[in-house]
């Protein structure tokens, strides 16, 4: 039948007792599942590896989440034959019917929405509405790629010669490796997984070895729908024995990647490279870093300001691609407004994000633990200290609420991403200067402006270019189908997910004439 038109998921309601009971309970039910194995899914088959590594709780490091089996070539080998195989049938399939099994996923992570939830609590130590917004976002992409690939999949009429009749059409492209982050372990890899799939193409996909646990359950969610084997595999494993080897693959005609620069970069470049057997030019669907500003104007509600600002930066300890990782505030307001942020920053707690009376919790692993301290203490030399948290004394992997004041454009930590919980306070003398201190970086992904000054509204609009500009509000929590999410310049390739244009990306668009 015709679907509804798209509406994004409710978001969690904790004025609501049964919303609120829910989280403590589903995280309770999660623990006891704790700890199994979890196999790979090739050709609709559990595939057991002896190459395993644990997935575990970054608030409680001896917690371990899930034992996950780690593809090495062999298994890709066999991934990327499964998703061959499987194309033709999944090409020809009527798209409505592509469509259906998105549209039946969401109903089954709708049903789970907290279960789902309570796993990135553990695996990944999201707070519980960051949780819950990113299986929103995961339904939301599957709903709504499925209403726009029945939109696109009608063969449009173009033209108007007398005598001759002109089809224009998309076709899936083959075979996509979908590699994806931790960050938005559900919502993101939902998404690039879903395009990819409606539009025809299967799947090989490598979540991140942060967030495998919760990569599975994107297994779990297309097992219970049925859709075809070999259209969707799942092959975590260890980038250093099998990224390259998914990456040069002939057989791989598209690759949708979501993370760091560098290794976006790096995909690009050997995806150039044809080989032996190869019928595609590799198209590549590609987001990157960001190294956000929000700009505060001098007649800005600060009132608006200083929490948008304090959310933007250190929600979900500001491991976001749209994070505010710079705040640029114009000479007039500086102090006042660095004097509420601060206060307001005191008022937070850091601890285990499965408390909600913690705004912050720890990051992602050692690794990140590492090199956001080391970049904390690069900005310390740089300017000054303006706010430095408490932390939590165990193991978990923690790092303080961090604002440096004095920063000017040319330091590091005015230029470098750093994917952690340390924001850049900048003194700019006027609006010219805000702005031009924005677009000096070379990554272009979001920004803000808070401001009452309609002329300075409307010279952010045409002057402050990232691929998402929020006008007086916080800069992150893009929404499927209202703020088609992605940037230029160093950032990514220009596709914006949960966007009319995104799913252009997985096709070859075809066009027939008929002669009549
Ligand atoms: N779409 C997310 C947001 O708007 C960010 C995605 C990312 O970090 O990759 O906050």
């Amino acid at each position: 039948g015709n679907l509804p038109p798209f509406n994004n998921e409710a978001m969690v309601d904790f004025t609501r007792a049964d919303h609120r009971a829910a989280f403590p309970k589903t995280i309770a039910e999660v623990r006891k599942q704790l700890g199994k194995t979890y196999p790979l899914f090739i050709n609709g088959k559990e595939v057991k590896t002896g190459d395993t590594i644990p997935s575990v709780n970054p608030n409680q490091p001896s917690e371990t989440v899930g034992v996950v089996c780690q593809a090495g070539t062999k298994e890709v080998g066999d991934a990327i034959a499964a998703a061959k195989g499987a194309f033709p049938a999944w090409r020809d399939t009527d798209i409505k019917v592509r469509a259906e099994y998105l549209v039946k996923a969401a109903a089954v992570a709708r049903r789970r929405i907290f279960e789902l939830s309570a796993w990135q609590v553990l695996e990944i130590g999201k707070q519980w509405d960051q949780a819950y917004a990113d299986v929103c976002e995961a339904i939301d992409f599957l709903e709504y790629y499925a209403r726009e690939m029945i939109t696109l999949g009608s063969p449009k009429r173009i033209g108007h010669a007398p005598g001759e009749l002109n089809h224009y059409f998309y076709e899936p492209k083959g075979v996509a490796a979908v590699i994806s982050p931790w960050n938005f372990p559900l919502a993101i890899s939902m998404g690039m997984v879903s395009a990819a799939i409606v539009a025809g193409n299967c799947v090989v996909f490598k979540p991140s070895g942060l967030t495998s646990v919760i990569g599975y359950h994107i297994v779990e969610l297309f097992r219970e729908v049925g859709l075809p084997d070999g259209v969707f595999n799942y092959t975590p494993g260890r980038g250093s024995v099998m990224g390259d080897y998914l990456v040069d693959s002939p057989d791989i005609s598209l690759i949708a990647f979501t993370g760091s620069m560098e290794v976006g970069l790096r995909i690009i470049e050997r995806a150039a490279k044809v080989y032996p057997g190869q019928e595609n030019v590799k198209k590549i669907v590609c987001e990157m870093g960001g190294k956000n500003a929000i700009i505060i104007d001098d007649d800005a509600d600060l009132d608006e300001a200083v929490p948008h600002v304090l959310y933007s930066a250190f929600g979900f300890q500001g491991q976001k691609c749209s994070a505010c990782s710079r705040v640029i505030v114009l000479d007039a307001v500086y102090d006042k407004f660095v004097e509420r942020l601060v206060s307001m920053a005191q008022a937070t707690l850091v601890g285990p994000s499965e408390d909600p009376a913690h705004y912050m919790g720890a990051v992602a692993d050692d690794k990140a633990m590492k090199t956001i301290k080391e970049y904390a203490e690069i900005g310390k030399k740089e300017g000054h200290v303006l706010y430095e948290s408490k932390v939590p004394s165990d193991s978990g992997y923690y790092v303080p609420m961090t604002i440096i004041g004095g920063i000017k454009p040319e330091h590091r930590i005015a230029q470098e991403e750093i994917f952690g919980p340390v924001l850049a306070v900048m003194r700019a003398k006027d609006f010219d200067q805000a702005i031009a201190w924005a677009n000096s970086t070379k990554f272009a992904l979001t920004g803000g402006v808070f401001s009452r000054s309609p002329e300075h509204l409307a010279q952010a609009r045409k002057e402050f270019r990232v691929g998402n500009l929020y006008l007086n509000r916080n800069n992150t929590g893009a929404l499927v189908g209202r703020q088609p999410f992605g940037g230029s310049k160093m950032s990514g390739v220009g596709t914006k997910a949960g966007g009319h244009d995104y799913l252009l990306h997985f096709m070859d668009p075809r066009v027939v004439t008929e002669n009549t």
